[in-house]
């Protein structure tokens, strides 16, 4: 697929706004400054496409985004999840929150895979470990990018490394890419694995 001809196409703030699908969907869910807009325009070539704020939590809405499916017809969505555990959001956009990703998720879509960013620096935060829980529990297919790669040295990294296999339970059998929107680890085995489940 050519990652340099996806466009944004819409945002969504309320689930009873989502569209029909329109094809196969590639979904980005992470913590708010997880690095996910970072992520998106790293894999589209792309300096602005999904917005990048120093500033968390402030996207709330469900972005799509569309590539075409080249040389294959049709087209890919890519999907951007509003980021969770901002703590300065109130008990109502949690509310929110929890609909919109619930009425996402129960639509019916053809979801090819889920990209559960994880910041590599730290141990996965409480709503992390519920949201991989949640994708589990839904039999969604997921895979986890650990983002931000390039701030650990050798040695920490291994630590981190071993460190999730042994705090989440599960790890070990999930497909685990590094990742860093900076160097670029991690971009072309991402693409190559998007690819395959696309057929594109
Ligand atoms: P989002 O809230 O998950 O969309 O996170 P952003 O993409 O806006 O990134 C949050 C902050 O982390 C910004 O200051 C980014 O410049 C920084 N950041 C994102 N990805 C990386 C990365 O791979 N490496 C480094 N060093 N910084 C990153």
């Amino acid at each position: 697929m050519n990652y340099n001809l996806a466009a944004f196409d819409r945002s969504f703030g309320l689930e009873s706004q989502l569209p029909p699908p329109e094809g196969p969907e590639i979904v980005f869910s992470g913590r708010s400054n997880v690095g996910k807009s970072s992520a998106i325009n790293r894999l589209f070539r792309r300096k602005a496409l999904a917005r990048t704020s120093a500033t968390p939590g402030k996207t709330t809405t469900v972005n799509f985004f569309t590539c075409p499916l080249t040389p294959a017809p049709g087209k890919a969505v890519f999907v951007d999840l509003p980021g969770y555990g901002y703590a300065k959001r109130s008990a109502s956009e949690r509310e929110r929150w929890g609909r919109l990703i619930d009425g996402y998720f129960g639509g019916g879509r053809d979801i090819r895979m889920v990209a559960q960013l994880i910041d590599a620096r730290h141990p996965a935060s409480e709503d992390d470990r519920m949201m991989l829980d949640y994708l589990a529990a839904r039999g969604l297919p997921f895979l986890v990018l650990l983002t931000k790669v390039d701030k650990l040295n050798k040695t920490e990294r291994a630590a981190r490394l071993e460190g999730f296999a042994r705090e989440i339970p599960g790890w070990s059998g999930w497909t685990v890419i590094p990742f860093s929107a900076v160097t670029g680890e991690g971009v072309e085995p991402l693409r190559a694995l998007l690819d395959g489940l696309l057929g594109a």
